[in-house]
């Protein structure tokens, strides 16, 4: 496989994760979480599709498209170690739908990453909600659903809490 072979499967797969996501969650009223904005692609997917829920931005570093830049009352600025546990406190466990595409090319450090991320997003999700992500994730509580027509194994996750 090459690069553009992974990249054009990862793209797909989100697609397909996302859409998957958005209407099995479509009845929660609870917000939704973008973890990582990088050039807002996924973020502007999930507001052009996502219709009476707030989406808010976890990003260290706003860099994104124009088009995709969330309101600044929606970013939620800094490391997510720090955020997603202050979030907690804000929000409680009522995120309806939760997508993370916070990993860079290295997989081996992604996975280090997932598994000190992992416990820190579990207690956000409301029961019922559901949580996407590029790379695995390790939850205590939660079941990993069967993926969407369409992804890619192990280009996306899809876990229910
Ligand atoms: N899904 C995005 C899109 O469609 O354009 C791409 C996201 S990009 C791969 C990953 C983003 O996650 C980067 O913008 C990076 O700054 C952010 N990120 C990575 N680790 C982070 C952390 N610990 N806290 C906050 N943001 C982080």
């Amino acid at each position: 496989m090459t690069r553009l072979d992974l990249f054009i499967d990862r793209m797909v797969s989100q697609r397909a994760c996302l859409d998957f996501a958005i209407a099995e969650t479509d009845d929660l009223t609870g917000p939704v979480f973008e973890l990582g904005l990088g050039n807002g692609r996924t973020f502007h997917h999930m507001r052009e599709n996502i219709h009476g829920r707030d989406v808010y931005v976890f990003e260290r570093a706003v860099a994104s498209h124009p088009d995709s830049t969330p309101a600044e009352e929606l970013t939620i600025l800094g490391d997510v170690m720090e955020t997603l546990p202050q979030s907690l406190e804000r929000f409680g466990a009522t995120a309806s739908l939760i997508h993370a595409d916070l990993g860079g090319h290295n997989r081996a450090k992604n996975d280090v990453f997932a598994r000190a991320v992992s416990p820190l997003i579990e207690p956000l999700l409301v029961p019922g909600g559901l949580m996407v992500s590029s790379d695995r994730m390790y939850f205590d509580n939660m079941i990993e659903l069967p993926l969407p027509e369409g992804a890619v194994e192990g280009r996306c996750f899809i876990y229910k809490k």
